[in-house]
């Protein structure tokens, strides 16, 4: 597959999409009802049905009885914990062994043309990006997910949830379900900004930011703080109409949906002649710039609070022009406050 039909690679063998990234046709007035009925498969395939197949596997043969989830003990808890951990081991191993050990695809629609391993950081724990973002992952990231689901698991099993029966209640539960996606992209929005914010970036948030060059095991990568916040997503179903398969689903859009926003490939080659869009793009831009793209493009937040950056060069300039204001604006501040302390 030649992926100069998609794109170009400049010097330094950075590939670029030729289309610049869009926000899912959502949420635009007036509604445009084509485009959304055009990108609505894409909702659906492959990922979001992937994490909520999952999902359903998981009440079906993992999730114990709810006498047992009544009471908190060690021997269900662990084997949740040695069932996520497996799980995230064999999918996300399955994009590093596909993409970055064996390199099928070489660096074809790969963002950076540098892989990880090339480079020594002494950002990272033994300056391995891949084994800090490792364990990182297992250490941390798979023991809060597992915290928070038993949590959330507990709750249900003893009547401190809403759950709702399928049965009853067949219509309520499809919206709740599709609404899953949105309330992980608003949620995100929402704790991607604050720990953006100076003294949250600075203890919390580097930690995955570490990872300029993101790669699949960069995607749980993070403080622990930073975990609990993300996995977070599955207490709106504390207080919505919900039911504990459906919270499931939340958990893993979060956790196994962090993979293909770092894989670090527009495209994932399947065979011969097929291509799957990672819809990474934004996200690559957000860890190359930093303060563009907080969120995943599904709700055009970005574009509401004008830090969307598209790729484009009308995207790069508008983000320079952001980064010059504010500094006009520090550098103003800056004389006020010398010129009050000379006044003194
Ligand atoms: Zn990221
Ligand atoms: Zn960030």
């Amino acid at each position: 597959m030649d992926d100069l039909n998609f794109g170009k690679r400049n010097k330094r063998g950075d590939w670029a999409p030729n289309q610049p990234a869009e926000t899912a046709p959502l949420f635009t007035f007036p509604p445009q009802l084509a485009a959304i009925l055009k990108w609505l498969p894409h909702y659906f395939l492959p990922w979001n049905l992937i994490f909520a197949v999952s999902a359903l596997a998981y009440w079906a043969w993992i999730i114990p009885p709810v006498e047992t989830m009544q009471t908190l003990s060690l021997g269900w808890i662990s084997r949740l914990y040695a069932v996520n951990a497996i799980a995230v081991f064999l999918f996300y191993g399955a994009f590093e062994l596909h993409l970055y050990v064996l390199k099928r695809q070489e660096n074809r629609f790969k963002y950076n043309g540098k892989f990880p391993a090339e480079q020594k950081s002494n950002a990272f724990w033994f300056q391995s990006q891949n084994l800090d973002n490792i364990l990182r992952t297992f250490l941390s990231g798979v023991m809060i997910w597992t915290a928070v689901e038993v949590g959330m698991l507990w709750a249900y099993a003893n009547g401190y949830a809403p759950w709702l029966g399928f049965a009853e209640n067949p219509w309520t539960l499809a919206c709740v379900a599709l609404v899953v996606p949105i309330i992980h992209e608003f949620h995100f929005f929402c704790i991607h900004r604050l720990i953006h914010t100076p003294f949250l970036y600075k203890w919390v948030h580097s930690v995955h930011h570490n990872s300029v060059n993101p790669s699949p095991w960069s995607s749980l990568s993070m403080h622990p703080v930073e975990h609990l916040l993300y996995f977070g997503t599955a207490f709106y179903h504390l207080i919505l109409p919900s039911n504990p398969m459906i919270m499931l689903y939340q958990l893993h859009y979060a956790g196994f949906g962090a993979i293909p926003g770092h894989v670090g490939f527009d495209k994932v080659e399947i065979g011969k002649d097929r291509l799957v869009d990672s819809h990474a793009y934004a996200h690559y831009l957000h860890h190359k710039y930093f303060e563009v793209n907080y969120g995943d493009a599904l709700i055009p937040l970005d574009k509401w609070f004008g830090t969307w950056h598209d790729g484009s060069p009308e995207g790069e300039a508008q983000m320079q022009e952001r980064y010059r204001r504010r500094k006009e604006k520090l550098a103003a501040r800056k004389a006020r406050l010398e010129a009050e302390g000379a006044a003194e």
